[in-house]
C-alpha cells in the first residue's frame, strides 16, 4: 500500500495548500521517473538560469531595492549576481568531474572485489530563503540543487514581496514546474510547506524558525541544513594595524545596512586602545561613505519598520543600562535626502552582558565594542556563548592566531579581513551548532545535495565463502592471517 506523499499536512489549514501538495507530487513524480539525471539535463538548466540572471538582473536588482528602499543596484551586483555566476560558472566547469563515480580502494580481505561510489540525485529538495540576500540565498542554493541533479522547491521570504514574486514570474516563464516551482506567501505557507516530505529541505534564517524547520522535517524524517545566523566575534589582537583593520571591520558591518549574516558582530579590543580604534573607525566611515552613509545610495535601509525600531529598541535599552553610545555620523543630515530606514552607525562601548544587544544577533548597523586584557578572556568569552557562524582575527601575531583558530569552533573564520570566506568557492560555508548544520559551496554545496551510494562489486574469485558456516579449523587460520595484515 502506498504511504501518503504529505502525511504531515492538514488541507483545511489554508486555501492554496492542495496547489503545494500538488506541485510538490509533480516533481516527486518526475524525480522518481528519472533517478539518473545526465550531465546535458543539469548543464542545461544551469546555463539558463545564467542567461536569465543576465537579462532579468536589472529587473530583479530594481525589485531589491524597491523592497528595500535603499539597497543600491550596484551591491545586489556585487553580493547577489556576481557571487551566483562564480558559483554557476564552476558547477558548469566541474560537474563532469563531480558527478563521476568515485573509486575507492577495496582491503585486502576483500579482495579481489573493487568498489566505488555512485553519486546520484536525492530528488525533491526545499528550498527556504531569507530577506537579506534574496536572490544569491535563493538562486544559489537552486544552482547546486539543479547540478546535482534535483527537482527543486522554493519559498522565498514575504519580506521581500517585489523580488520574491519577480523571482516566481521569471521562474515560472523560463522552467517547467517539475523543475522548479516558487511558492509564495508568509509563515503560515512557509510551515505547510516545511512540512512537505522533502528528500532535502534546505533553510537558510534564524536560528529560531531553523529549530521549528528543524522539528517539521524530522517527522518525515527529511535532512536539513539550517544555514542559521548568530553572534560573530571579531578580535583585534594588540599586533594589529588598527587603520587597515578599521576599514575592514567597518566594510564588514555597514554592507547591505550591517543586514549580513556574518557581519562582525561585536569587536574585541585590547584594554587601552579603545579611543585608537574609535578614531580609526571614524577615518574608515569617511573612506567608505564620505561625511555620512545616511542619506549616501550605497548605504542600504534596514530593510522593515519592525526590524529599524528593533535596532532602535536595542540601543536604548543599552544605553539605559550604562552603556556608551557613540554615534560615527550624523543621523540627521539637516536637508540631505536620507530615507527613513538608513539607521546611523553607532558604537556602543562596554554594552553590559545581559543587554539583549549582546544576547541576541544584531543585524544592523551597532557595533558594541568590549575591551579585554587576556587573551584567555575572549576565548571564555565566546566559548560560554552559542557557537558563532563566523569569527574575525585581525594582527600580526601568527602564534596568537593560531591560538584563537584552536581555541575557539566556529562555522567559518576570515583572518585580517571581513567576510571573504563566503566567496571561496573551496571552503564549506555553514554554521556549527546554533549557526546551523551541514555546509554549502563548490563541491561540498553538490555533495550536500547527492546521495553517495556505496556501491560494491563481487569477483568471481572471492574467497567469501571461506568465511561461511560451518565455521572451523580452516576459518581460525584465515582470520590468524588476516589480523596480522590489517
Ligand atoms: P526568518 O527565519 O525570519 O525567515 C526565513 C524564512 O523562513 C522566510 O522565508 C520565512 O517565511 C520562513 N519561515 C517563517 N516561519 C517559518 C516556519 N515556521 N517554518 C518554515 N519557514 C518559516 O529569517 P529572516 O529574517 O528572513 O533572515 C534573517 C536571519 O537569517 C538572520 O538570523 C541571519 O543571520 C540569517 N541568515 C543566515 C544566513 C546563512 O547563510 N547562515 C544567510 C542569511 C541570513
Amino acid at each position: 500500500m502506498n504511504a501518503p506523499l504529505t502525511p504531515f499536512l492538514d488541507t483545511s489549514d489554508f486555501p492554496d495548500l492542495q496547489a503545494l501538495t500538488d506541485g510538490f507530487a509533480t516533481q516527486r513524480q518526475a524525480s522518481r521517473a528519472q533517478t539518473d539525471v545526465p550531465l546535458a539535463w543539469r548543464r542545461e538548466r544551469l546555463t539558463r538560469l545564467l542567461s536569465l540572471i543576465d537579462t532579468h538582473g536589472p529587473a530583479l536588482a530594481q525589485a531589491v531595492q524597491a523592497d528595500f528602499g535603499v539597497r543600491s543596484e550596484a551591491l545586489t551586483e556585487v553580493a547577489d549576481f556576481f557571487v551566483l555566476r562564480a558559483t554557476i560558472g564552476q558547477l558548469l566547469r566541474q560537474l563532469p568531474k563531480w558527478m563521476k563515480p568515485q573509486r575507492v580502494g577495496t582491503p585486502i580481505y576483500l579482495q579481489p572485489a573493487h568498489a566505488y561510489i555512485q553519486r546520484q540525485p536525492l530528488g525533491v529538495v526545499g528550498v527556504i530563503g531569507p530577506w537579506n540576500y534574496p536572490l544569491q540565498l535563493t538562486l544559489g542554493p537552486l544552482a547546486a540543487a539543479w547540478a546535482a541533479g534535483n527537482r527543486v522547491m522554493m519559498k522565498p521570504s514575504e519580506l521581500t514581496p517585489r523580488t520574491s514574486a519577480l523571482l516566481a514570474e521569471l521562474l515560472h516563464q523560463h522552467f517547467d514546474r517539475a523543475d522548479v516551482q516558487v511558492v509564495l506567501g508568509g509563515a503560515d505557507v512557509a510551515q505547510a510547506f516545511a512540512d512537505l516530505p522533502f528528500d532535502h529541505l534546505f533553510f537558510t534564517g534564524s536560528t529560531l524558525v531553523g529549530r521549528k524547520v528543524a522539528q517539521a522535517a524530522a517527522r518525515n524524517l527529511t535532512p536539513t541544513t539550517l544555514e542559521l545566523g548568530g553572534k560573530s566575534p571579531c578580535i583585534v589582537d594588540a599586533s594589529c594595524d588598527l587603520s587597515e583593520a578599521a576599514v575592514k571591520i567597518l566594510h564588514g558591518k555597514l554592507l547591505n545596512g550591517g543586514q549580513t549574516c556574518i557581519a562582525p558582530d561585536y569587536i574585541f579590543v585590547p584594554k587601552g586602545q579603545e579611543a585608537a580604534l574609535e578614531q580609526a573607525l571614524r577615518a574608515a566611515l569617511v573612506r567608505l561613505f564620505g561625511t555620512s552613509p545616511v542619506g549616501h545610495p550605497d548605504y542600504a535601509s534596514i530593510a522593515t519598520d519592525r526590524h529599524h525600531q528593533r535596532l532602535q529598541t536595542l540601543l536604548d535599552e543599552a544605553r539605559s543600562l550604562g552603556a556608551e553610545v557613540r554615534e560615527l555620523c550624523e543621523a540627521d543630515r539637516g536637508g540631505v535626502s536620507a530615507h527613513p530606514r538608513q539607521f546611523a552607525p553607532v558604537l556602543v562601548l562596554q554594552p553590559p552582558a545581559e543587554s539583549r544587544l549582546m544576547q541576541e544577533e544584531i543585524f544592523g548597523p551597532i557595533l558594541p565594542v568590549l575591551s579585554y586584557e587576556r587573551f584567555e578572556d575572549v576565548v571564555a568569552y565566546i566559548n560560554a556563548r552559542p557557537r558563532p557562524l563566523a569569527l574575525y582575527w585581525f594582527g600580526k601575531d601568527q602564534a596568537a592566531c593560531q591560538r584563537v583558530l584552536h581555541h575557539t569552533v566556529s562555522g567559518g573564520v576570515t583572518v585580517n579581513d571581513t567576510l571573504m570566506h563566503i566567496a571561496h568557492k573551496g571552503l564549506p560555508f555553514g554554521g556549527v551548532g546554533d549557526s546551523g548544520w551541514g555546509a554549502y559551496h563548490g563541491e561540498i554545496g553538490f555533495l550536500r545535495f547527492t546521495h553517495q551510494k556505496g556501491v560494491f562489486v563481487q569477483s568471481p574469485w572471492a574467497l567469501g565463502h571461506w568465511f561461511y558456516p560451518p565455521y572451523g579449523k580452516r576459518l581460525a587460520q584465515l582470520l590468524s592471517v588476516l589480523r596480522r595484515l590489517m
